[in-house]
């Protein structure tokens, strides 16, 4: 289900603003999340949390995955299904950097 409007104020209640560390983590809703600049396809898990470093996890809607944006790391481990659409052409690494 996608939002079709845009969302571009912090004041709408879709808007959920995280700040960890240095990284400004930005959702929209259950369309987007914007970590530091870089926009993922998903949303912010609220209520699920890094046991590393006890950051709110993002999921990557496009990849079915999980990740923590601090530690740009993976939650779920990649299944060992080779032809698996979504781990077999799941990235390293959730974010291209500059952690990366
Ligand atoms: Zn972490
Ligand atoms: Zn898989």
């Amino acid at each position: 289900m996608k939002k079709m409007k845009h969302v571009t104020q912090t004041e709408n209640e879709d808007v959920l603003r995280v700040d960890m560390g240095d990284l400004e983590i930005i959702g929209y809703g259950r369309s987007s999340v914007s970590v530091a600049g870089e926009v993922v396809q998903g949303w912010i898990a609220e209520g699920s949390v890094c046991p590393k470093c006890n950051a709110t996890l993002i999921y990557n809607e496009v990849f079915d995955s999980h990740f923590c944006p601090e530690c740009n790391e993976w939650w779920e481990r990649a299944c060992s299904d080779p032809g698996c659409d979504f781990c077999g052409l799941r990235p390293p690494r959730p974010l291209k950097g500059p952690l990366a």
